[in-house]
This record gives C-alpha cells, sequence and structure tokens, in this order.
C-alpha cells in the first residue's frame, strides 16, 4: 500500500537522518517491534531504556511511512469532543483520555530534552474555530464541558476573534498545552539513541508471515530470515488491518501543504494550531522555520491520494480557503503531499492484546492524534509487556 503521494516536507528538510542495515541473518530477542514510524521509535525507546531486548524492523526506510506525511500538530482534544465522547465511552474514559493527551504532550516535550534535539517542539495554543453558526452551541457545551473537567481553555466571541485575527468565525476555543514537532526527526532521534542502549533496527526488511509458537512468535522475513521473539508489537500504521479479524477503522486520504516562509504571520493570533467544529475539518500550523503547513480535504478512499490531479484540486482548495483567512499573507507554495488517514467510531485509539494473537501487542493511533496516541501506546505495551499495571490500558482496549 502507498501510505503517502507527492512531496512531504519533512524528509526534503531533514534528508534521509539515518539508515540501518537490513537483516541479512536470523535473530532472537525479547520483544519485536514491527515498525519504525513513530509509533515504533517510541515504543522501541521505551522498552530499551527499561533493559528490554528490542529488535526494530521496518520494510521501508525509518520514518518513511504515514510519519513522514504527518503535519504533527500535537493536539490533547481528539477529533471526537469531548462532551460527544462522554456520551460514547462514558466520563471517566472520556475525560481520562483527554488528560492523557496532554500527558502526551509533556512526554514529547521532555523526550526531545532528553534526545538533545528539540526536533521542532513547541509549546502551542490551539484554536477551534465553529465553522458555522449552527455550531455555536456545540462549541459552547464543549468549552463548558473541559472548564468543568479543569482544562485550561477560552471562549472567544466573534468579536473577540475579529479584533485579534484577519479572519472570522461565529465563535472559538482556544485551548492551552498543545504543540507541534517535526515527527521524522523526532523519530529518528528516537531510534538513535535507543541503539547506543542496545535497539537493534534493520530497515528495507518486510516481515512477511507472523508465526505465533508456543512460547511467542517468529516474524519470517521476505529475504527469508527469521526473527524469534517472546513477543511482537505491531507498530504498522495504516497497514495494521490484514493482521486484525476486527474491523478497526475506516482509511482515507488526506492533503496537505507547507508555504514558502512568510516575513510574518499578521492576523493569525500567536501563531496557533487553528482547525474546527466541520468534519471533515481544515486546519492549520506554522514551523520553526516561519512556513505554514494547511491541510484537510479529506476523501473517504485510502488510496485516492495516489492521484496527482486530484492532489493538485485539493491542494488548490486549501490555498483559496488560507488566502480567504489571511488576505494580507502571500501564500507561495513550496511542496503538496497527501496520505492515507485512518479513523476509529470513537475517535479513540486501539492499544493492546487482540485474542486472536497470543503474543502481540497492537498499536493503532488511527485518528488526527496519531502521534500523541503512540506516546500513550509505549507506555501502556511497555507496562503490559513487564507485568505493571495500567489502568489507562482499559480505554484503548479492543474489546471496548
Ligand atoms: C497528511 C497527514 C497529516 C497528519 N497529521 C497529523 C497531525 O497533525 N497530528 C497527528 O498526531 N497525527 C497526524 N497524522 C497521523 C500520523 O501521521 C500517524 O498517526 C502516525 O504517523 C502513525 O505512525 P506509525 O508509526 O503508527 O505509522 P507509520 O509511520 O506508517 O509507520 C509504520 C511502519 O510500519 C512499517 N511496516 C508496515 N508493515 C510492515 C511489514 N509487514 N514489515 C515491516 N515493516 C512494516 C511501514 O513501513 C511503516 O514505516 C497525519 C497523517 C497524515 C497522512
Amino acid at each position: 500500500m502507498d501510505l503517502r503521494s507527492g512531496h512531504p516536507f519533512w524528509i526534503l528538510k531533514n534528508g534521509l537522518l539515518a539508515d540501518y542495515p537490513s537483516l541479512k541473518h536470523d535473530e532472537s530477542c525479547e520483544v519485536a517491534v514491527i515498525g519504525g514510524g513513530i509509533t515504533g521509535a517510541l515504543i522501541a525507546y521505551q522498552l530499551v531504556r527499561e533493559g528490554v531486548e528490542t529488535v526494530l524492523v521496518d520494510t521501508r526506510d525509518i520514518g518513511a511511512g504515514s510519519t513522514a506525511a504527518s503535519t504533527a500538530l500535537l493536539q490533547y482534544e481528539i477529533d471526537t469532543e469531548l462532551h460527544e465522547l462522554i456520551g460514547l465511552v462514558g466520563e471517566a474514559h472520556a475525560v481520562r483520555s483527554y488528560r492523557l493527551g496532554l500527558e502526551a504532550i509533556d512526554t514529547v516535550e521532555r523526550l526531545s530534552g532528553e534526545l538533545r534535539d528539540d526536533c521542532g517542539f513547541e509549546r502551542k495554543t490551539s484554536l477551534y474555530l465553529a465553522s458555522r453558526k449552527s455550531d455555536v452551541s456545540k462549541l459552547r457545551k464543549e468549552y463548558e464541558t473541559r472548564k468543568a473537567f479543569g482544562f485550561h481553555v477560552e471562549y472567544w466571541e466573534a468579536k473577540d476573534l475579529k479584533s485579534r485575527a484577519s479572519f472570522a468565525a461565529p465563535g472559538a476555543i482556544l485551548s492551552y498545552g498543545d504543540a507541534q514537532v517535526d515527527p521524522f526527526r523526532l523519530t529518528h532521534r528516537l531510534i538513535q539513541a535507543a541503539k547506543t542502549e542496545g535497539l537493534r533496527v534493520y530497515d528495507r526488511c518486510e516481515v512477511r508471515k507472523v508465526e505465533p509458537t508456543d512460547s511467542g512468535v517468529v516474524l519470517h522475513t521476505g529475504a527469508g530470515f527469521r526473527v524469534k521473539g517472546r513477543r511482537v508489537v505491531f507498530a504498522t500504521g495504516y497497514e495494521s488491518q490484514q493482521y486484525l479479524k476486527q474491523n478497526v477503522g475506516d482509511l482515507k486520504s488526506t492533503f496537505a501543504l507547507i508555504s514558502e516562509p512568510f516575513d510574518s504571520f499578521e492576523g493569525w493570533p500567536d501563531r496557533s494550531l487553528i482547525w474546527e467544529s466541520a468534519r471533515p475539518y481544515f486546519y492549520l500550523r506554522t514551523t520553526s522555520d516561519d512556513r505554514a503547513i494547511i491541510g484537510g480535504e479529506d476523501v473517504p478512499y485510502a488510496t485516492a491520494h495516489e492521484n496527482d490531479r486530484l492532489i493538485a484540486r485539493k491542494t488548490q482548495k486549501l490555498q483559496r480557503r488560507f488566502s480567504g483567512m489571511f488576505p494580507r499573507l502571500d501564500l507561495e507554495v513550496s511542496y503538496t503531499w497527501a496520505g492515507t488517514f485512518g479513523e476509529t467510531e470513537d475517535g479513540l485509539a486501539y492499544i493492546g492484546r487482540t485474542p486472536e494473537f497470543p503474543h502481540a501487542y497492537f498499536a493503532l493511533g488511527y485518528g488526527g492524534n496519531g502521534i500523541t496516541y503512540s506516546v500513550i501506546a509505549a507506555k501502556i505495551i511497555t507496562d503490559l509487556h513487564l507485568g505493571r499495571p495500567n489502568p489507562d490500558a482499559d480505554i484503548f482496549r479492543f474489546d471496548r
């Protein structure tokens, strides 16, 4: 499956930060991680730091799957608004999952310190716009709900927005605690750091078959080698459905572009992350080198993004929307790209064990918050593996 098309910015910006050997012998380990995107990187980093002998393999180059295409807004708010999520999964799980999002962003900040590379991490406020007047009452309810549970939020009336921004909306929620990052760089830095602590990494190594045994699993690679592990972690992103009986989400295509650097961001309050109440939503962020990343225009087909003409059409729409919001900013597009994107029914990730794979853990961060879910998955899976209680595991379990 092609996970992405066009020219994702992060690989062009960073170049190939490191490459790794392909597997040319049999391996054995405690935990074998399939997938070297942000999810596999976070999990492998955490496991080796806990002293777990870990091998990571990826059929592509490290970070070159969906992670390279990610626009990497780090938001604790998930695509399902908190008041709606409470209706779907109950107050305790809904509120806890929002709090876990905040904690995950703190974790990325801590990691960027540990790795001695900020990996483009910057704290940001998020501005959530009512897309139309009829969304205002829902937005107010969301604001009241988040405030009631102690999240740091402000409500902006249309007039408050007008005095601060060059664009209008009938209302908005400003939230604190979010951030943005360069996901490709973070992935590479995590894997490099984990390697110095003993992680064995192989790229360009496809796992063709995962064979369960009485005591663990054997991964069979395309080149004919085997990796024996006591446990396997599927950090295989949007290509994971093939391993599961349960349908865990819908795959779609989403589109993005990045601008040339701007001299100023006039009309863009605090260079916040910006998104909206419509679904699918339009969203924006800036970068540490003063560019804007603009995304959205999702369509409900996993591989629609492979169509170049569709990318051109969709990114023109994104440009028009941006120019309408920021008439004083002269948008010059540097690169456009698109990719597969997954959504679950309740907006929550699937993390943990499934009955069909007794020695496996899955880390499927489907949804707009894939990266914060990857952080949450790293903690839950490490705890499960080490036999430590993790009450949050229940929120993301497959049979919820
Ligand atoms: C355009 C776009 C914008 C996005 N914006 C955001 C955002 O703003 N914020 C956010 O949090 N998330 C966002 N996401 C989602 C986010 O990118 C993903 O959640 C995240 O990158 C998933 O990481 P991963 O490591 O699970 O998957 P991947 O990065 O795809 O890594 C999985 C890896 O597994 C490997 N693999 C799969 N099968 C095998 C096999 N059989 N053998 C060996 N290796 C295998 C693949 O090669 C791949 O490298 C966005 C996604 C897209 C496409």
